[in-house]
C-alpha cells in the first residue's frame, strides 16, 4: 500500500493538470466527444484494454493482474452542466455557458491518475480493474444504465464510487448503509381551465386561482400522508401561465422534484398527487394533465461494501476523519451499478479549508484539487484491499 500511496504522489501534479484540462474544455451530458477521447488515450497509452462508445459515450478500461484473482469496478463520471463560470481562475471554462460545476473533471483526473500507480503494480496484482469512465450522469436516463446494458458490469465482482463534495471538510471521508442518495422523480402538471376578461371571472374557470389551491393541497402529502419515520420531498419549483395583466389564464403549467428513499414511498407519491390534482380541478370544473416521469432510483449501499469502505478508508494518508452521513435528497445514477453487483458509493470532502463553499451546481462552484489525491487513495487501496482479501 506505501507503494500506492507513493505512485499517487508522484502522479499528483498530472491529476491536477488533466482536471484542469478538462475543467477548460467541459462537454453537456450525451454531447461528450473530447473528454472520452482523452481518456481513451490516456488508457492506451498504459497498454490496458480499452472499449469506446460503450452504452453510447462510456469508457470502459481493463487493467489485467500478473495473478488471477476477481475484478473489481471503479466508477467516474465525466459529464458538464449548462452553467455560465462565475470563478476567475486561469483555468475556468473556455466554453460559453458550459461548466464543470459538479467536480466530474475532479473524478476522472483522479480515476485516470489511480490508473497509472495501479498499472505499476499490475505484476503483483491478483485480480483484475475495471475503470469506468461514464458519460451523462446529470440528466436521465444517464449513462449508467446504458453501459450496463452494453457489458461494463460484465464479470465484475464489486464496484466502488466516489462523489468529491465541496460543501464537507477536505480529508473527509463520508459513507452510509442503505439508502444513500434519493429516487429524483419529476412532474409536470396542466391545470386546463378557462380563460376569459379579467372583469368577468364568473365567465372562466380560472387556471390561476385553481394552481393557487393545488400548490397549498400539495402541501398535505407529504406532511398528512407519509409516515413521519419515512423521508420525502415534494417541492413545485416552477409555475408558468403568462397573461396579460387583465386576460384571465386559460391554463397553468406547474413542474416539480419529488425525492424519495423507498420504492413504495416513491409510488405512493405518484398516487397521491394526481389524487390532490384531479380533485382540485375537479372541485373547480377544470381539466388537467399529470405526468409522473421517474429519474434515477436511490442509491442503496450494500453493508458488507460500505463498511469495508469506511474500515480501510483510515488508513488512506491524507485522510482525516471517516463519518457516517446522513441520506442525501439529490440523486446519482450510481444507483443502477448498484442494482447489479455488490458495492459502494461514497463523498469525498472537497472544500477548500478557510473558505465558505459553493454548492454543488452553482456558477462559482469550486473544489480543493488535493481531494484528487485523497479519492484516489480511498478508491486504490478499497480496489487493492478487495484483491487481497479475496
Ligand atoms: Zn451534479
Ligand atoms: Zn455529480
Amino acid at each position: 500500500m506505501e507503494q500506492l500511496y507513493r505512485y499517487l504522489e508522484e502522479g499528483f501534479q498530472e491529476m491536477v493538470e488533466i482536471r484542469r484540462h478538462l475543467h477548460q474544455y467541459p462537454e453537456l451530458s450525451f454531447e461528450e466527444v473530447e473528454t472520452p477521447k482523452l481518456i481513451a488515450d490516456y488508457h492506451e497509452k498504459l497498454g490496458h484494454e480499452v472499449r469506446t462508445d460503450v452504452g453510447g459515450r462510456g469508457v470502459v478500461a481493463t487493467l489485467r493482474g500478473g495473478k488471477p484473482g476477481p475484478t473489481v469496478a471503479l466508477r467516474a463520471d465525466f459529464d458538464a452542466l449548462p452553467i455560465q463560470e462565475e470563478n476567475d481562475f486561469s483555468y475556468k471554462s473556455k466554453v460559453d455557458g458550459v461548466m464543470h460545476a459538479c467536480g466530474h473533471d475532479g473524478h476522472t483526473a483522479a480515476l485516470l491518475g489511480l490508473a497509472k500507480a495501479l498499472n505499476r503494480m499490475k505484476d503483483e496484482m491478483e485480480g483484475n480493474i475495471v475503470f469506468i469512465h461514464q458519460h451523462a450522469e446529470e440528466i436521465p436516463p444517464g449513462g449508467a444504465i446504458a453501459m450496463i446494458k452494453d457489458g461494463c458490469l460484465d464479470g465484475v465482482d464489486v464496484i466502488f464510487g466516489t462523489h468529491l463534495w465541496a460543501t464537507c471538510p477536505l480529508g473527509e471521508i463520508g459513507y452510509r448503509t442503505g439508502a444513500f442518495m434519493a429516487a429524483p422523480d419529476r412532474f409536470d402538471i396542466k391545470i386546463q381551465g378557462y380563460g376569459g376578461h379579467g372583469s368577468q371571472p364568473e365567465l372562466t374557470k380560472d387556471s390561476i386561482a385553481i394552481a393557487g389551491q393545488l400548490i397549498v393541497n400539495m402541501q398535505q402529502i407529504v406532511s398528512r400522508r407519509v409516515s413521519a419515520l419515512d423521508s420525502a420531498v415534494v417541492s413545485i419549483c416552477s409555475i408558468e401561465a403568462k397573461n396579460p395583466y387583465n386576460i384571465i389564464a386559460d391554463s397553468v403549467n406547474l413542474t416539480g422534484t419529488v425525492r424519495t428513499f423507498k420504492e413504495e414511498i416513491r409510488n405512493q407519491i405518484e398516487k397521491e398527487i394526481e389524487r390532490v390534482v384531479k380533485g382540485t380541478c375537479m372541485a373547480a370544473d377544470a381539466d388537467y394533465d399529470y405526468q409522473f416521469t421517474r429519474g434515477y432510483p436511490a442509491t442503496v449501499n450494500h453493508k458488507e461494501e460500505t463498511e469495508f469502505i469506511a474500515e480501510i478508508a483510515e488508513s488512506a494518508p491524507t485522510v482525516t476523519s471517516v463519518k457516517e452521513y446522513e441520506p442525501q435528497m439529490g440523486g446519482e445514477d450510481f444507483a443502477y451499478y448498484l442494482q447489479q453487483v455488490k458495492g459502494a458509493f461514497f463523498f469525498t470532502g472537497a472544500g477548500i479549508p478557510g473558505r465558505e463553499s459553493y454548492p454543488h451546481h452553482h456558477p462559482k462552484f469550486d473544489i480543493d484539487e488535493r481531494a484528487l489525491l485523497t479519492a484516489a487513495q480511498v478508491l486504490g487501496t478499497a480496489a487493492l484491499e478487495y484483491l487481497k482479501k479475496k
